[in-house]
This record gives structure tokens, C-alpha cells and sequence, in this order.
């Protein structure tokens, strides 16, 4: 079989549905990096049509296309980014939606995971020659409010905090623990610092300040791993004319999630699973692969309150949200599990249905349990 085509760089990417009751899932490739490179790594990943992601294990064959049929190797998303995709195409296809659905006032969430080192961090924050996801977010969303705002007044508040070991932090000005209280509009970290910004390159050296806030553990020699979760939280106020002229207020907020490492925490395995609470390894990542199970599943009881990260995404993942995720993968073979693992969990996280309207309404989500069944049988079908 002839292997699959290569990706071209002047290629469109397919347009991605309008934001609707369902969870957008998008997979991002880095490239190799050096020290792979040096130690003998090989590329075990092939991203084809800016969708479909071919993995191989190089065990029997390394033809990626017949590779297909086999379960867990081949997988679909609402679009997937091979390593040359550059940060603006990353931002125009996951996210620039979103933000629109925030000017209309409207919450919305975006949210990275994927195994330390896999370009989480890369992909929200970037770096100042390329800003990540989440400034290229606040620049458009300045832009925006400027050229509509009716009055010129408006504001744009920032919170980053993190969530390390159950312990919330603002990281932009630490210090002491924050409590988790739920209020009217949700569960908001009490004395969290609201910075008003004025301009993008503020934010930029504001977030990157905040990054150096962060908690990071050593894992492997020479290697330090983020163990913790960063959450930006964006929110808006301007004011337009409508159709006849009379001023309206809108608010809407945008958060923007750069997850913790991966790697040990999300077990596809039950037994692993429990092996890994019991050594109490990031109970928040845990919790949040409880919640998709039981959101797919369409479990009535979501069990949002077992974690504090779940409990800050709970708008996000079962409210009135529009959510976007982005699993980053690393293209070396020796990081062939992780990257499997991660594309599981992102593959699962398709199923997810949220509820879309006003964020002050409360919501239930709905799960359509039938999808993976109806799937399986046209699969069985076309197998016989
Ligand atoms: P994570 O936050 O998932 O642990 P990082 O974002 O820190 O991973 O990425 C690991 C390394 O790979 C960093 O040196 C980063 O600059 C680089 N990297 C990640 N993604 C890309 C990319 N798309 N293009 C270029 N370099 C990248
Ligand atoms: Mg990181």
C-alpha cells in the first residue's frame, strides 16, 4: 500500500461545526525535539487530512495505513495538527469561535492535556515570538470588544491560579492557600486577585510571571514535570446597541486550561486506577477522568465535588459551556503509551454533550449513550 499523503502546508482546515451541545475535540502534534532525535527516537504518529491520527507500535509492521482496522490505532477528531500547524492556525481552528460565543456573552472553556512534554504549555502559553492559545485569545478579544464597544468603556479581568496537590494558588500574587466557595454564579476561589488588563503584551509577561509561579516537581534526572493545573479565567464586560438602539451589558467569560502531566494519572485500567489513589498521585486528574466516564456513561451522579479541579471545571464539562479540547502528543516511539492513552481519553471525551445556553442556568448534561452502540453495530455491519 502506497503511504499516506503528506501533509501540505497551504491546506485548509475542514470547517469545524458551529459550537454546538458537544464537546470539540482537537489533537496537536509536536515535532520531534533534539534530545529524541539524538537518542534514536522514531516518529510513531501520522496525522493525514488535518483529521485522522494513525499510530504504530512498529511491532509487526510499520505501514501505518494498514494499521487502520486495528482498534485503538486509528483515530478521528474535529481536526488534528500535524507538527508544522503554527500557533495562529491552532488558535482560528479551536478557539476563535469560542471567543465569539464569549462576546455574545456566553462562557466558554478550552482546555490542554495530554503527558508532560507533550506541548501543553507550548500551546497556551507559548512563547513571546509565538504567543500561545491564550493570549492569541485575549488579543482578539481586546480587538473585538474595541471596534464593538458603544461607550469605549470595557473591561477585561484576568484570575490565573493554580490547583497543586488539592491546594488552590493565584499565581498572580502568591501566597497563602485559596478556599473554594460555591456563590450564585458557581464555585470561585475566595480572595482570588481579578487583574484589570489593558493591553496584550502586559498579559503575555503577567502569564509568563505567573508560569514561574508554578509548582513543578522533578520526575527524571534533568527533567522538571508540571504536576500542577493552571487556570486562566477571562472575563468581559462591554456594552453595544441592539437593533433599536437601546444599550446592552455583556459579560461573558473564557477559561482557558493548561493541565497537569498526564502520564501516571489517566490508567485506562481499573486496577491501575486504584493502585494509582491509593499512592495519591494527582487526585484532580483522576477525578476528571471519573467525571468524563461518568458523562459518557450518562451516569446521573457526575462526581464533581471529588476533586478541586473538577469542581472549577464543572461549568465547563457538564454545564453551560462550550468547551474545547486539545490533547497534545509527543511523535516519538518512546512515548508510544502515553500517546495511545491520551488519544483514548480524547477520543471518550467526543461523546460528552453539554447543554448550551445562558451560564446562570442550571443545566444537567446530556449524554447520548447510544452513539457508541449505534457505532459499533455499522462497524459489525461493514465487517460482514
Ligand atoms: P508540556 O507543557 O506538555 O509539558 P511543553 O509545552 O513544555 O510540554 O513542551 C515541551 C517542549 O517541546 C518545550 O521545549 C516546547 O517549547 C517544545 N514544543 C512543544 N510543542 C511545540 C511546537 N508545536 N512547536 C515547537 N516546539 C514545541
Ligand atoms: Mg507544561
Amino acid at each position: 500500500a502506497p503511504p499516506p499523503p503528506e501533509m501540505k502546508g497551504n491546506q485548509e482546515y475542514e470547517k469545524v461545526g458551529k459550537l454546538g451541545n458537544r464537546i470539540l475535540v482537537f489533537v496537536r502534534l509536536r515535532p520531534m525535539g533534539k534530545k529524541e532525535k539524538e537518542a534514536g527516537s522514531r516518529c510513531c504518529v501520522k496525522i493525514v487530512n488535518r483529521r485522522d491520527v494513525y499510530l504504530t507500535d512498529f511491532a509487526n509492521d510499520s505501514d501505518y495505513l494498514r494499521l487502520n482496522r486495528l482498534r485503538g490505532r486509528h483515530f478521528t477528531f474535529d481536526a488534528s495538527f500535524p507538527d508544522v500547524a503554527t500557533q495562529q492556525e491552532v488558535y482560528s481552528t479551536t478557539t476563535s469561535e469560542l471567543v465569539e460565543a464569549v462576546l455574545q456573552g456566553r462562557n466558554g472553556s478550552v482546555f490542554c492535556y495530554g503527558a508532560t512534554g507533550a506541548g501543553k504549555t507550548y500551546t497556551m502559553l507559548g512563547t513571546t515570538d509565538n504567543p500561545g492559545v491564550m493570549v492569541l485569545a485575549i488579543k482578539d478579544l481586546f480587538s473585538k470588544i474595541r471596534q464593538r464597544s458603544c461607550d469605549g468603556n470595557h473591561g477585561v479581568h484576568l484570575s490565573y491560579l493554580e490547583v497543586y496537590n488539592e491546594t488552590v494558588r493565584d499565581l498572580i500574587s502568591p501566597g497563602r492557600p485559596l478556599v473554594l466557595r460555591e456563590d450564585k454564579q458557581g464555585i470561585v476561589a475566595a480572595g482570588l486577585t481579578q487583574y484589570r488588563a489593558y493591553s496584550t503584551d502586559e498579559v503575555m509577561a503577567l502569564l509568563q510571571q505567573g508560569n514561574q509561579n508554578r509548582t513543578t516537581e522533578p520526575t527524571r534526572a534533568n527533567e522538571t514535570s508540571s504536576r500542577s493545573h493552571a487556570i486562566l479565567q477571562v472575563v468581559v464586560e462591554y456594552r453595544i446597541r441592539d437593533a433599536a438602539m437601546n444599550v446592552v451589558n455583556k459579560v461573558g467569560k473564557l477559561s482557558l486550561i493548561d493541565l497537569a502531566g498526564s502520564e501516571r494519572a489517566l490508567a485506562t485500567d481499573q486496577r491501575t486506577v486504584r493502585s494509582l489513589e491509593g499512592a495519591n498521585i494527582n487526585r484532580s486528574l483522576l477525578a476528571l477522568s471519573s467525571c468524563i466516564n461518568a458523562l459518557v456513561e450518562g451516569k446521573k451522579h457526575v462526581p464533581f465535588r471529588n476533586s478541586k479541579l473538577t469542581q472549577l471545571l464543572k461549568d465547563s464539562l457538564g454545564g453551560a459551556c462550550n468547551t474545547v479540547m486539545i490533547a497534545n502528543i509527543s511523535p516519538s516511539h518512546f512515548s508510544f503509551g502515553e500517546t495511545q492513552n491520551t488519544l483514548h481519553w480524547a477520543d471518550r471525551a467526543k461523546e460528552i454533550r453539554t447543554k448550551t445556553c445562558d451560564a446562570t442556568e442550571d443545566v444537567v448534561p446530556v449524554v447520548e449513550t447510544e452513539t457508541d452502540q449505534a457505532k459499533l453495530v455499522l462497524e459489525l455491519q461493514k465487517e460482514n
